[in-house]
């Protein structure tokens, strides 16, 4: 389908959140950077219901606290200090960060404030152990040109990075420490974006600026991405965290998607005459005697635990929750992503997939007929202990309330597919308050004009001074600027001496090519390809090995290049042995390289390949022979 995003009023804003790679944290010295050993320390904390200074209660804050789950947080004595702790107060912040967000502030325009404030911004879902999250604007009313388009930046902040979920149970939340509190620049741009494309332009064009000022975190989990999306007659949904700028144009698409489906679902309700009034008033049933014999695993596992199975009727729902405009996006999925959110229940079903899940054909029509379910209408099923399952049933009906209004307002979470699931409602605008252990920082004229004096250079001026300095195209530059392998090719070459152009056509066709063939190439570490290039450079390892090594490296995560070496039988070989074998071979060919010397190189080579493909330089195995044979004939 061929979405005319103009016509449909899509509007986009993007949030981008980028990890600052500076020293130390933004409000303690802890580093930023991983390290080994320390000692591991683990406390336990409950959610506590958090109220702003004006005593209204967030309703995402609220969402939390709901759910009372145990905290449990684990630290590591190098990463971590007392500030992450929320042991100590935060110590002054970090001046690093505040440099490189101006540095980028004033890279896209931006106005700095006259005086940073920090400020906490209510978290309670543990991320943070302060139960806020701490934030400072830096700068205001920047922008950016985007294939000629105005892209208005709304504003540039500086926050503390949250702590990393290690495991989640329904009743109980791990959090590792060592990420809280690593400096985060997010910057905001006006809802202006019109098309899916768009999305991904603009954030690339961001993370180009962002990356300019060379103090930015690279790879997996440095980057997160949210959205605020909308369109005509629909709603503002907030994706939250979305890793891949490659992910965005889908995402964006796939909500333009969910809100027309909402929409058309809100029209089909409204024509059977399904009212709120009526779906109020439904009553939750009883329907566990039904399930007495069932052969649905699930529903045995929760009556045989205590539990019960509850119904509820949705008058003119009927067709309508499995109705599907793309894969997953049905509004059954959202019903249950709803209770499953709020109550933490598994055992959800609707009539629209029964039967089905070992539910049979006659306990369907059964509750069909319990519950007074006609052609047009839908029940919905929860099968948990009763006042979970009472809970769940309550918030399925609210959701189901709100799909007669169409698109409800909310923070959904970005799923790998490029489609979202329910989060938490939106955040209401009690959420900030001052943070009165740290001092404004005032930011002086003189101060951010010497920044904009040493401004760097812009990523196209690097780009076009790397081609010409390497040799290499700016095609081949710019793909290894936005694949971030540009460091790591500068650091082989400038270390190792190997030909630029055979570092670049590894770092940029051999990735490629592993992860067309379904390889994780992000798993192999990039001191092991430094290593590599070492090796081949000392005519240890031929450079003709590079993807076996890579292929090898990224199969076995956490290994190293010299295990690599090993198991591929990649041990060097000396030249005399080369040239021993190269003198066996030609012997065994002499007639063949009196008569015909090239064919004989090409059977000798291909002999020779196989026993020293990758642990000798090709090119030179080729004069060596062709040599050895001319001589031979001559
Ligand atoms: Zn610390």
């Amino acid at each position: 389908m061929k979405l005319d995003y103009e016509k449909l009023g899509l509007k986009v804003g993007l949030e981008i959140h980028r990890q600052l790679d500076t020293r130390h944290k933004l409000f303690c010295e802890c580093p930023t950077a991983p390290r080994e050993g320390g000692r591991e320390i683990t406390f336990i904390r409950w959610l506590r219901e958090a109220q702003s200074e004006l005593g209204e209660v967030d309703p995402a804050a609220l969402f939390e606290s709901w759910k009372r789950r145990m905290i449990v947080y684990h630290a590591n004595t190098e990463s971590t200090c007392l500030v992450e702790l929320d042991e100590e107060p935060p110590h002054d912040l970090n001046r690093e960060a505040v440099e490189v967000a101006l540095t980028a502030a004033l890279l896209m325009n931006a106005k700095p404030v006259d005086e940073i404030h920090v400020m906490r911004k209510i978290v309670i879902d543990g991320s943070n152990t302060t139960g806020f999250q701490r934030t400072c604007v830096i700068a205001l009313g920047g922008e950016i040109q985007v294939d000629g388009k105005k892209i208005p930046i709304q504003t540039i902040t500086l926050e503390e990075d949250a702590a990393r979920i290690i495991e989640q149970k329904p009743h109980e939340v791990h959090y590792d420490l060592s990420r809280l509190g690593i400096p985060l620049i997010e910057v905001s741009t006006a809802p202006v974006i019109s098309s899916p494309e768009e999305a991904y332009k603009v954030a690339h064009a961001i993370g180009r600026i962002l990356r300019a000022t060379r103090k930015v975190k690279r790879g997996i989990g440095t980057v997160r991405q949210d959205l605020n999306i909308s369109i005509a007659g629909g709603a503002l949904v907030e994706i939250k965290g979305v890793q891949e700028l490659d992910l965005l144009p889908k995402v964006v698409e796939l909500e333009v998607i969910r809100q027309l489906h909402l929409l058309k679902i809100r029209d089909e309700l409204e024509r059977r005459g399904a009212s709120e009034e009526e779906l109020r008033k439904e009553p939750i049933r009883d329907v566990t005697r039904i399930f007495a014999k069932t052969s649905s695993k699930i529903i045995r596992r929760k009556m045989e635990a205590g539990g019960v199975v509850l119904a509820l009727r949705l008058k003119g729902f009927g067709g309508l929750l499995g109705l599907e405009a793309a894969p997953g996006i049905r509004l059954g999925a959202e019903l249950a992503g709803r209770a499953r959110a709020w109550s933490e229940v598994e055992g959800i079903f609707h009539t629209d997939e029964l039967p089905g899940y070992g539910i049979s054909e006659d306990e369907v029509a059964r509750l069909k007929e319990e519950v007074g379910a006609g052609e047009l209408d839908a029940v919905v099923l929860v099968a948990a202990e009763r006042e979970r399952a009472e809970d769940a049933l309550e918030r399925i009906r609210e959701r189901a309330i709100e799909a007669l209004h169409g698109v409800p307002s909310e923070t959904r979470g970005a799923k790998p597919d490029g489609t979202t699931i329910y989060l938490r409602p939106r955040p209401g605008a009690a959420r900030m308050y001052p943070e009165t252990d740290i001092p404004p920082l005032p930011l002086p004229r003189e101060y951010v004009e010497e920044i904009r004096r040493r401004l760097p250079p812009t990523l196209d001026e690097v780009a076009e001074e790397l081609s010409k300095k390497h040799g290499l195209s700016r095609q081949i530059i710019d793909e290894l600027i936005d694949s971030e392998k540009i460091e790591l090719f500068e650091r082989i070459v400038g270390e190792t001496g190997v030909q630029p152009s055979v570092v670049a056509s590894v770092l940029t066709e051999h990735m490629k090519s592993l992860k067309r063939e379904g390889c994780e190439v992000e798993r192999i570490r990039e001191d092991d390809l430094l290593e590599f290039f070492r090796r081949v450079a000392r005519g240890e390892v031929a450079k003709e090995a590079a993807l076996d090594v890579m292929r090898w490296l990224a199969r076995n995560p956490g290994k190293s290049l010299e295990d690599a070496v090993n198991a591929l039988g990649l041990r060097a070989v000396s030249l005399e042995e080369v040239k021993a074998r190269i003198a066996e071979l030609v012997e065994a060919n002499r007639e063949l390289a009196r008569s015909n010397p090239g064919k004989a190189i090409s059977i000798i080579m291909g002999e020779l390949m196989k026993t020293y493909r990758g642990r000798f330089d090709g090119g030179k195995l080729y004069q060596l022979v062709s040599q050895a044979v001319h001589g031979q004939g001559g």
